[in-house]
């Protein structure tokens, strides 16, 4: 029997605090619109008092990773809007939509973090809260109706802005039984029965098994190796069979990343960089490909997460070994100074790359994410060009400790005059 996370230990959260400590404070102010149908009636039942108790438990759970929600209940507004006061996120037929008006709402209040409390679209209110990094506002359930264990879900906001600040669950598979997730770990390889989790090595990969949400084991036995149950964080859906023991708080790499995105969404104004924005630019997949030496390409279909967040909904994906290069060739009409720039993609797997144009370096990126998104736009240095075809060249330079890969992926390319 092999003890599979290791890495979990109370000196490795003792020592990020340490490290952490020196971060400033990232302080947000949230604003909370509570939801109603067009006839007032299915208000949402959120009170200030109840928000504030969810917002100072995020305060508790967050502090570690250094971040601050202020809240002030004299100013949360309500408002009557019955496809909002319905909205269940993706599995919404409309919801590419529903998102849009959400995010027009809450483009009215910047610098803040929306945060929509609604009923859900049944006759029984909904207790479901979520949240992700394409769009810019959390949505809640009312106070009451958010029930796990047994009691008021305590935890949900601060699990919620998790995901708006880009971190997934712990696991990434769900299991009703133990006995359900033995036989699937007995079956599976060694690969697979690790698994993979959210991709972060001081978090454990235990799958989620919903016999044990409650309990107060510490560990569970599947395949001959003992998981860690890792009740004792937020991303996770584990909670403490005592609500006193229950705080649930970041690892120092889920901190981190937590902290690179909320750099991201404030220096961006709001959701997480999108290659929406690319315009003219042309299409990596549609470049002609002069040399390759350790690079295989590949176009994917970006079908999981907000496809839409991609030009086209797809990318060249470029599989690299270390040191890997490729050279693509671009047209260029008329001579000139030209202003250049990538649209790429980060994954949990993408190395450090650097970008050359007719040899000469004009930019680099670390592809690394704990999440697979679009990387926006990445400027590159200005070039004179003369009327022709030119060479881009894309060199592997490594790779981020946290990678598991050299990888790329490309989006297009932004070649304007000046
Ligand atoms: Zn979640």
């Amino acid at each position: 029997m092999r003890l599979a996370c290791i890495a979990v230990l109370p000196i490795v959260v003792h020592s990020a605090v340490l490290a952490l400590d020196r971060e400033p404070l990232k302080k947000f102010r949230l604003q909370a619109i509570v939801l109603a149908d067009d006839d007032g009636s299915r208000a949402a039942a959120a009170a200030g008092f109840q928000i504030q108790r969810w917002v100072d438990y995020a305060n508790e759970a967050w502090r570690l990773a250094r971040f601050r929600f202020e809240f002030d209940p004299r100013r949360i507004v309500t408002l009557r809007h019955t496809r909002l006061n319905r909205m269940m996120g993706e599995e919404d037929g409309d919801w590419p939509e529903v998102r849009g008006i959400g995010d027009r709402i809450a483009a009215r209040f910047p610098g803040r973090i929306v945060v929509f409390f609604r009923h859900g679209p049944g006759e029984e209110p909904t207790g479901r809260g979520f949240s992700w990094t394409d769009y810019n506002f959390i949505v809640m359930p009312g106070f009451e109706h958010s029930r796990v264990c047994g009691r008021q879900n305590i935890a949900l906001l601060a699990h919620e802005l998790g995901h708006y600040f880009g971190l997934v669950h712990t696991f990434d598979r769900e299991f009703r039984t133990v006995q359900e997730a033995m036989r699937h770990y007995e079956a599976a390889g060694h690969e697979l029965r690790t698994g993979a989790g959210n991709r972060l090595s001081d978090t454990p990969s235990t799958p989620h098994i919903q016999e044990l949400q409650c309990t107060a084991d510490q560990f569970v036995e599947l395949g001959g190796e003992l998981y860690l149950i890792p009740r004792w964080n937020l991303m996770s859906y584990y909670y403490h069979a005592d609500p006193k023991r229950d705080l649930r708080q970041l690892s120092p790499q889920q901190s981190a990343w937590a902290r690179r995105v909320a750099h991201l969404r404030q220096k961006g104004g709001g959701p997480l960089p999108s290659n929406r924005t690319a315009g003219q630019a042309i299409a990596f997949e549609s470049l002609e490909i002069e040399r390759q030496s350790g690079v295989w390409t590949e176009v994917q279909t970006m079908s999981h997460r907000g496809p839409e967040n991609w030009t086209r909904g797809r990318h060249l994906f470029c599989r690299a070994a270390p040191k890997g290069s490729l050279t693509l060739l671009f047209p260029v009409k008329e001579g000139g100074r030209y202003r250049m720039a990538v649209y790429g993609t980060l994954a949990p797997d993408y190395g450090r790359t650097r970008f050359s144009v007719e040899g000469r370096v004009v930019g680099e990126l670390d592809g690394w994410a704990p999440l697979i998104t679009p990387s926006g736009r990445v400027g590159l240095k200005t070039v004179r060009l003369q009327a022709g075809t030119h060479r881009f060249r894309i060199d592997v330079l490594g790779k981020n400790a946290e990678s598991n890969g050299y990888h790329f992926g490309l989006d297009c390319l932004e070649v304007s005059k000046l």
